[in-house]
């Protein structure tokens, strides 16, 4: 596997699925999913130019990014996965940016510990659009009552930017399109009633759709597999 040819096939590939629906490719960041992935590829990637990265299990992403953080502190990390309230205090202490927030109680505690060591972080409310995770928001109802949380200013730690989905696993484009078009619906259903909280990201998109979500709007893609490789779990 050489991650830097990956990186360079993706960051075309993204260029390309831009110029095809007449968007600016510096709308889109790429988050480098280096989940079950060892520290020593995630610094290659660094070495490539790649600051953002993505992992679902805290501890794990604890004990990589620790390390990574020390020599390099340019570098960003998104917690991507579902997560457990006990986590939440590792989770703020290692990320800029939660992806996949699917309930109240999880924003209440990361308000909680990040009032605790007087930090920021940015969320993305998941949107729950395909059929075989169980993970996000099940409806637009239960998305839209937990914007209004923010426009409340319930949290004064967290930053709401936008929503995350992940499209359900199957071939049919269709199926993936419209999970993808739900997204961006959301958002700008979000914006239209909310303004204030001008919400601008959209994180859709992975190996297999990734370019698809590109042409419905996305603004994040979060790759693992076409850079780092198949996982070993
Ligand atoms: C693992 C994972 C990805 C990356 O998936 P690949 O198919 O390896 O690109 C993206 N998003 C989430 C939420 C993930 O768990």
């Amino acid at each position: 596997m050489d991650i830097k040819t990956n990186l360079e096939n993706i960051n075309a590939k993204i260029n390309e699925a831009c110029h095809k629906a007449g968007r600016n490719p510096s709308e889109v960041k790429l988050v480098a999913v280096s989940k079950f992935h060892p520290a020593e590829d995630v610094i290659e990637a660094v070495n490539c130019g790649q600051i953002l990265f993505g992992e679902n299990r805290v501890q794990e992403a604890k004990e990589k990014f620790t390390g990574i953080y020390e020599s390099y502190p340019e570098v960003q990390l998104h917690i991507i996965g579902t997560l457990q309230r006990n986590k939440v205090k590792d989770a703020v202490k290692i990320a800029c940016c939660i992806e996949s927030v699917d309930r109240v109680e999880l924003l209440e505690e990361i308000e909680k510990q990040c009032a605790k060591i007087e930090k920021k972080i940015d969320v993305l409310l998941e949107l729950h659009t395909g059929e075989e995770t169980k993970s996000g928001f099940p409806d637009f109802e239960s998305l839209k009552s937990t914007a209004e949380l923010f426009v409340q200013d319930k949290f004064p730690h967290i930053t709401m930017k936008g929503l995350m989905t992940m499209a359900p696993f199957t071939e049919d484009k269709n199926l993936i399109r419209k999970s993808f078009s739900t997204l961006k619906e959301s958002l700008q259903k979000i914006n239209a009633l909310y303004p204030a909280l001008n919400l601008t990201e959209l994180s859709m998109g992975m190996s297999n759709d990734f370019e698809l979500a590109v042409e419905e709007g996305s603004t994040i893609v979060r790759i693992g597999t076409s850079i780092f490789g198949p996982r070993v779990y």
